[in-house]
């Protein structure tokens, strides 16, 4: 919102809100803007700088960053061009394990694919038991997950798997 001062053409002088200074053109100019005291259609800004109403700041403040939501994802659509790595024993060693940790999970859980969301809210909840569930969500579904406070976690990828 824009205040503005006017005066209309017998010198009168008020002020009006406006949702911008483009509404200020249109309704002015189709003659919706009248002068309170005399009714008269004939406005124009008064020589006043206009005042910005503090119901918006937005603009002057620099816009915030939006957390990244985790990303929860089974499969990850293939990139165009993967991250590549030569790994040296230590690392293999901890792929190895990546591999143990992924497979772990993807036996003992139970897959509930596409309801992973509706799944892991409902064991949240304690609507259904506590159990191990892996599935897909879609990022924006993660991020309503993680903003009900629900935990979880991607699952590893490993880096044959682009192979
Ligand atoms: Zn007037």
């Amino acid at each position: 919102m824009i205040r503005y001062a006017l005066n209309c053409e017998q010198g009168h002088t008020f002020e009006s809100w406006f949702q911008n200074s483009a509404a200020y053109d249109k309704q002015t100019k189709r003659g919706l803007v009248a002068c309170p005291i005399c009714g008269s259609a004939k406005v124009e800004k008064a020589i006043m700088a206009p005042r910005l109403s503090r119901a918006e700041p937005a603009d002057a403040s620099p816009p915030v960053p939006m957390p990244m939501p985790p990303t929860p994802a089974l499969p990850v659509p293939m990139p165009a061009k993967a991250p590549v790595s030569v790994m040296s024993p230590p690392e293999r060693e901890l792929r190895k394990k990546l591999k143990e940790l992924r497979e772990h999970i993807t036996k003992n859980a139970d897959y509930v694919g596409g309801r992973f969301p509706e799944q892991a809210r409902k064991i949240h909840y304690g609507e259904i038991e506590h159990r191990s569930i892996y599935g897909e969500a879609s990022p924006d579904e993660a991020k309503e997950l993680h903003e009900e406070g629900i935990e979880f976690h991607p699952l590893p990828i490993l880096p044959d798997e682009f192979n």
